[in-house]
């Protein structure tokens, strides 16, 4: 994907007056640090321009806190460094020089440590690709060319895929589904979409600046994800319907036995130096084992799996979860069916944006086309207030009296505000109103987006809303906990994915012939999400303890993970060795700290079920890294950490 600088530009004279009413109609940081970065006045950047962030407020300031006086100001320099660069060609005169970038980076992000540049001019992609490799496997002259295998083309593979290219190093895909994507290709329910800013969930070297949406619907993610693997040339080396079920590695021949089935090869086993999952969490719907299930004689479908030929328009539905997947399916029903039965058990957080489910809007979009870096400064300005996100918010508080509400004073605050802005919605339905706020801390669970439309669905006249849990299925409905029966003609779950159970159905066999399941004794863990000590050459990419919960970007965890693969291959080479393996110490040290970490916050502290929980309750999908100490620890020398033989 190219890297663009310019953008169309504008005319100094005839769209001064256009540019004026972009820049008065978006948040401004971002956008004045672009113009800065194509014209070179620095005058924009200056921190007199700075808004002051209030470190009291819940809900982050507009303009980070910019004064109207600065607004002004920064407008008026802004537009008249804009018509000068018009005037002299509009052309930049190369990219910035690194002096240069951390200035503009530092208006975004106030003063900050010099560890954090790495990580940020990496997001930012100005004025390259700073993780792709600066070395190739020819190189090292190996005597045999390492041959290795991604499972799973979809975000974190096609990424994999694309680095491992970079370094010379040939590689097969192997693909259950018939296309890339992973989890966009596989959820197709009736509003299925991003709840995550698109333009930060995407790749660091494939950033664009026509997302439609800022939480994009997901033919949108779906379409960039091909994309990107049309532009990296991943289709010629997939193997598209080949699901692995069996990994077994063979230590006399240091390699791995990949065990494959397909409709057109049938099982076939196929042999590997290195092989890397990238597999994902949440691929595995799960469907509660209520009693009676096999007895209901009416559609049943999973949100994950979901069956376009069923028609529900008309239907009396019931809907089963409150959570990410059912605040979007609920309210892309509602309206077509004749009665929606929700099943709520425990009510989700919700925090307030407005304009999620907004085109971007025009203003925005003109900036984006006529200023070129833009789009990568307001993805950078994206990603910044979210690397540390809202994770003070989660901390544990060990000293805080626990109500089983709430793990601190922040996140007590967060609880109040938080609380008010949903219960805003349901003024007119006391009724509904105390069922709605969560009765577990801020942050034990995935937050959702609240645009009003979970509150339209449940104050919809079609809709009942049903808290008591769920009894049992019969033949023609459900009986909930309160011995009511709720007839109904479909049941959508909406009930999450079996995310413990990593890299099901593989059964993953290591040095001594050890599975991994047995390695792990029900407790999934990793070495940075990424090895296991006895499973040489095994890799894997958003693996136990990687998902975020409250600051960071999933995209930009599973880049971090794939540089740290690609350097353990490189020191492979490097050593002329055969065998990469975490060391014991290593890995057992980094799952106390995480386990320890995990602890002190709300989603360890808390008791509330969560697909972040293993079945004995330990935290084995979430990370609680800050997102500076992940990107380090996966950018630290792995000679210390690795045996190379
Ligand atoms: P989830 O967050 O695990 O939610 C499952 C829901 O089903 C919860 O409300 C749960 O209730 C309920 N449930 C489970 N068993 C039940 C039972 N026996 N009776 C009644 N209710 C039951 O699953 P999800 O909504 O599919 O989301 C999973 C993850 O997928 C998300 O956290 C997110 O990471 C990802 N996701 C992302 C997007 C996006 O970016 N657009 C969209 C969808 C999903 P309790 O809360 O009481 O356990």
């Amino acid at each position: 994907m190219p890297i663009e600088y310019s953008g169309r530009g504008i005319d100094a004279d005839a769209d001064a007056a256009r540019l004026r009413a972009a820049l008065n109609a978006v948040e401004l940081p971002p956008a004045l640090t672009a113009i800065a970065h194509l014209t070179g006045d620095l005058s924009l950047v200056d921190q007199s321009l700075r808004g002051l962030p209030d470190p009291a407020e819940v809900l982050p300031r507009p303009h980070g806190g910019m004064t109207d006086d600065q607004r002004a100001e920064a407008i008026d320099r802004a537009a008249a460094a804009m018509a000068d660069f018009a005037r002299n060609g509009g052309r930049s005169k190369g990219g910035p020089s690194d002096e240069t970038l951390r200035q503009l980076l530092h208006f975004i992000t106030g003063p900050i440590d010099d560890a954090y540049l790495p990580l940020l001019l990496h997001e930012l992609g100005i004025p390259y690709d700073r993780s792709a490799p600066s070395w190739t496997q020819e190189d090292f002259r190996p005597k045999k060319p390492l041959r290795v295998l991604v499972i799973g083309a979809g975000m974190s593979g096609i990424a994999c895929s694309h680095r491992l290219a970079q370094a010379g190093i040939e590689h097969e895909v192997f693909e259950r589904g018939d296309d890339v994507g992973g989890v966009w290709r596989e959820n197709t329910y009736p509003g299925c979409r991003l709840d995550t800013i698109n333009f930060g969930y995407s790749y660091s070297f494939a950033q664009k600046n026509d997302w439609p949406h800022q939480f994009s619907k997901r033919d949108e993610v779906l379409g960039y994800f091909r994309d990107v693997a049309d532009s990296i040339g991943l289709r010629a080396r997939t193997r598209f319907g080949a699901e692995v079920t069996r990994l077994q590695y063979d230590e006399s021949r240091r390699l791995w036995l990949v065990t494959s089935s397909s409709a057109q090869r049938g099982v076939q086993t196929d042999e590997f130096d290195i092989v890397i999952s990238a597999v994902g969490q949440l691929n595995h719907p799960s469907i509660p084992e209520v009693p009676g299930r096999d007895s209901f004689q009416g559609a049943q479908v999973h949100t994950g799996a979901w069956d376009h030929s069923l028609e529900l328009a008309g239907k009396s539905v019931a809907l089963v979860g409150a959570g990410a997947s059912a605040f979007q399916v609920g309210p892309a029903l509602v309206d077509d069916v004749a009665q929606l039965t929700v099943f709520q058990r425990n009510a989700p957080w919700m925090v307030p944006t407005p304009a999620y489910h907004d085109p971007v809007t025009e203003p925005m979009q003109w900036l984006l086309d006529r200023v070129g870096p833009y789009h990568r400064w307001f993805r950078f300005h994206q990603l910044w207030s979210n690397v540390e996100g809202m994770r003070r918010f989660a901390r544990v508080d060990e000293e805080w009296a626990d109500d089983g509400l709430s793990v601190s004073e922040l996140n007590l605050r967060l609880r109040q505000t938080l609380s008010d802005r949903m219960l805003e919605r349901y003024d007119d339905r006391p009724d509904l109103a105390e069922y709605v706020v969560p009765t577990y801390p801020p942050f034990s669970k995935r937050v959702l987006r609240d645009n009003g439309e979970w509150a339209r669905m449940l104050k919809h006249r079609n809709t009942t809303l049903v808290t008591s849990g769920i009894e049992r299925l019969t033949v023609d409905g459900i009986v909930s906990n309160d011995g009511s029966t709720h007839a109904v003609d479909a049941i959508v779950w909406a009930t999450g994915f079996d995310a413990s159970n990593f890299f099901q159905p593989m059964e993953i066999v290591g040095a001594g012939g050890v599975t991994l399941q047995d390695f792990w004794e029900g407790e999934p863990r990793a070495y940075l999400g990424t090895s296991y000590p006895g499973f040489p050459n095994f890799f894997s990419i958003y693996g136990p303890n990687t998902n975020l919960a409250v600051n960071g970007s999933i995209v930009l965890f599973s880049e971090c993970a794939i540089d740290h693969i690609l350097m353990c291959l490189r020191e492979l080479l490097e050593h002329n060795a055969t065998v990469v393996e975490v060391r014991n110490d290593t890995f057992n040290e980094y799952n106390d700290m995480i386990d320890a970490e995990n602890s002190l916050m709300a989603w360890g502290a808390s008791s509330v079920t969560s697909w972040y929980k293993s079945a004995s309750g330990r935290i084995s999908q979430n990370s609680p890294l800050p997102t500076l100490d992940y990107w380090k620890m996966t950018h630290n020398e792995v000679t210390n950490a690795y045996l190379f033989r």
